[in-house]
C-alpha cells in the first residue's frame, strides 16, 4: 500500500531488491546464525555487482544518484535477511555519507568508487570499551606528526572488524578544546596501516558481521586520509547520524515483516479446538495490533525519508527529531512486532524449527545499536522542546488552554 509514496523508478527498484532476496538461499543464513561465516565478503560483492550499493550517491562514482526514499525502500527488502546483512548492505551507505559529503575528489575515487563497487569493504568504528552513547567523550586520539597522524586507543563492537578494508575512525585532535565537540576527527584508517582485530564477540543474534574490538597502536594515518577539516568530527557525526539511524528503521521494518508473515501463514493452518487459531480473537487481533504498528512505523519512516530529500539530506532540527523517532519507534515495533510472532506460533516458535526465534534475538540488537533508543529520546526531547519554545505564541494555531470551562480560574494555575 506504499506504493502510492513512491516514483516509478522506486517501485522498480523495491522489487528488484525483492527478487534480489529471494534468490539467497537458505542454507547462507543458516550459516551467518551458526557463527560458520565471520564476514560474507561474496554478499557484499553480489549486491555491488547487482548495483545496489550506493544508491544515493553520485553516479560519477559508481552511486545512482537517488534519494533516502529509495534507499528505505531498498533496505526494508533487505531487512527480511535479518539485521546482519541489513548492516552489511547499510555500511556503504554509512560510510559512503561521510566521504559523499565531507570528503575530496581524491577520497571519493580512492575509497567511495571501491566501496560501492564491491572492491573493498568498509566498517564505521566509532564506539570505545569505556562507552558509545557519550561520543564526545572519545578517548582514541590522532597526534598530528608532520604528514600523518599517529593513531592511539580502541574501538569497540565494530561490525566487519573482522573483514572489513577501511573503517571510518573518529579520534581526539584536540584534547585541550574547551568545546568537545570541536576536539574530534574523522579518517579512512585502511586495516594495512596497522589496525589490529582482538577479540570477535559472541553474539546473541545478527551473527556473521565479524563484530569485533579493533586495536591501534601508533597506527599512521596519511594526512590525505582525514576527512574534511580537522576538528570537524563534530559536525560530520551529526550528518551520519541520517545514515546511521533511517538504515536500522527501515531494516527493523523489514525483518518484523519477515516475522509476523510467518505468524501470519501458520495461524491459517494451525488448529486448536477444531478450527485454524486464526479463529480466535486473541491471535487475529495480534495481527491486527502487529500491522497497524508495522505501517504506521513505516509511515514515519518514509515521511522522514521525505523530509530528508526535501533538505537535499542535509540534517536540521526537525530532521534530527525525526531520524530520532524513526529509529526508535520502528525498532521498538519490530521488537513488539517479531514477540507478537511467536506468541501466535506458541512453541514451536521458540525452536528453531522457524525462523522467528532467530529474527526476535537479531532484532533485540535494534534499540541498542546506531545509538540506543534511550539517546534517541534524548534527543527527541531536546528537539522538540527547542522547536516548541522558540516558536511564538501568534504562531500557534490557537491558544487552547482558553477553551477550558475554568480558564478563568487564574489563582488555581499553580506553577511554584
Ligand atoms: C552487535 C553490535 C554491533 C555494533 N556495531 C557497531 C559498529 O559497527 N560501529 C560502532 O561504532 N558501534 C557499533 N555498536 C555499538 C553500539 O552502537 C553501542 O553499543 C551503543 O551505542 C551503546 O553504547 P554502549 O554499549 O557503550 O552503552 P553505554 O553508552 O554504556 O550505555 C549503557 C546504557 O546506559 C544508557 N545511557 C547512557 N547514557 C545515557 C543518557 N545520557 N541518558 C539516558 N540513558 C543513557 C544507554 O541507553 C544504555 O541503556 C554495535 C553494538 C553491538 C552490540
Amino acid at each position: 500500500m506504499f506504493d502510492v509514496l513512491l516514483t516509478e523508478r522506486e517501485i522498480e527498484l523495491k522489487y528488484k531488491l525483492r527478487e534480489f532476496v529471494k534468490d539467497i538461499p537458505p542454507s547462507f543464513l543458516r550459516k551467518m546464525d551458526q557463527d560458520e561465516i565471520q564476514y560474507p565478503t561474496d554478499y557484499i560483492k553480489s549486491l555491488a555487482d547487482a548495483n545496489y550499493l550506493g544508491l544515493r550517491f553520485d553516479p560519477e562514482f559508481g552511486g545512482k544518484g537517488m534519494g533516502w526514499v529509495a534507499e528505505v525502500t531498498a533496505i526494508e527488502e533487505i531487512g527480511v535477511l535479518g539485521p546482519a546483512l541489513g548492516c552489511l548492505y547499510s555500511l556503504p551507505s554509512i560510510v559512503g555519507e561521510a566521504i559523499q559529503r565531507f570528503g575530496n575528489h581524491n577520497q571519493k575515487k580512492k575509497y567511495l568508487e571501491k566501496i560501492i563497487k564491491g572492491k573493498i569493504y568498509c566498517a564505521e568504528a566509532l564506539t570505545e570499551p569505556r562507552g558509545g552513547s557519550d561520543f564526545f567523550g572519545a578517548t582514541c586520539t590522532a597526534e598530528k606528526q608532520g604528514d600523518r597522524f599517529i593513531l592511539n586507543g580502541q574501538k569497540r563492537f565494530v561490525v566487519g572488524s573482522e573483514g572489513a578494508d577501511v573503517f571510518l575512525v573518529y579520534a581526539k585532535t584536540d584534547s585541550e578544546s574547551k568545546d568537545p565537540r570541536l576536539s574530534i576527527s574523522t579518517f579512512l584508517v585502511e586495516r594495512k596501516f596497522g589496525v589490529e582485530t582482538k577479540h570477535v564477540y559472541g553474539l546473541m543474534g545478527s551473527r556473521g558481521g565479524g563484530t569485533g574490538r579493533l586495536v591501534f597502536e601508533n597506527v599512521e594515518i596519511p594526512e590525505e586520509n582525514l576527512i574534511g577539516n580537522i576538528n570537524q568530527g563534530g559536525e560530520i557525526f551529526n550528518q551520519m547520524m541520517i545514515p546511521e539511524r533511517m538504515t536500522s528503521a527501515a531494516g527493523a521494518i523489514g525483518s518484523a515483516r519477515a516475522g509476523i508473515e510467518v505468524a501470519t501463514r501458520y495461524s491459517t493452518r494451525r488448529k486448536a479446538f477444531g478450527r485454524p487459531i486464526q479463529k480466535f480473537q486473541a491471535v487475529s487481533f495480534k495481527i491486527a495490533d502487529a500491522m497497524t504498528k508495522l505501517d504506521a512505523a513505516r509511515g514515519l519512516l518514509y515521511a522522514t525519508a521525505k523530509q530528508i530529500d526535501a533538505h537535499n539530506g542535509i540534517t536540521t532540527g526537525i530532521i534530527r527529531r525525526m531520524v530520532s523517532e524513526s529509529k526508535k519507534f520502528c525498532t521498538d515495533s519490530a521488537w513488539e512486532i517479531i514477540n507478537h510472532a511467536m506468541q501466535i506460533m506458541g512453541g514451536i516458535g521458540y525452536t528453531n524449527v522457524y525462523p522467528v526465534e532467530r529474527l526476535l534475538r537479531d532484532i533485540r540488537l535494534m534499540s541498542i545499536w546506531t545509538g540506543t533508543n534511550e539517546i534517541m529520546s534524548l534527543l527527541i526531547q531536546h528537539e522538540y522542546f527547542k522547536e516548541f519554545l522558540q516558536t511564538p505564541d501568534e504562531k500557534r494555531v490557537r491558544d487552547v488552554e482558553n477553551d477550558a470551562v475554568g480558564a478563568e480560574f487564574t489563582e488555581e494555575k499553580v506553577f511554584e
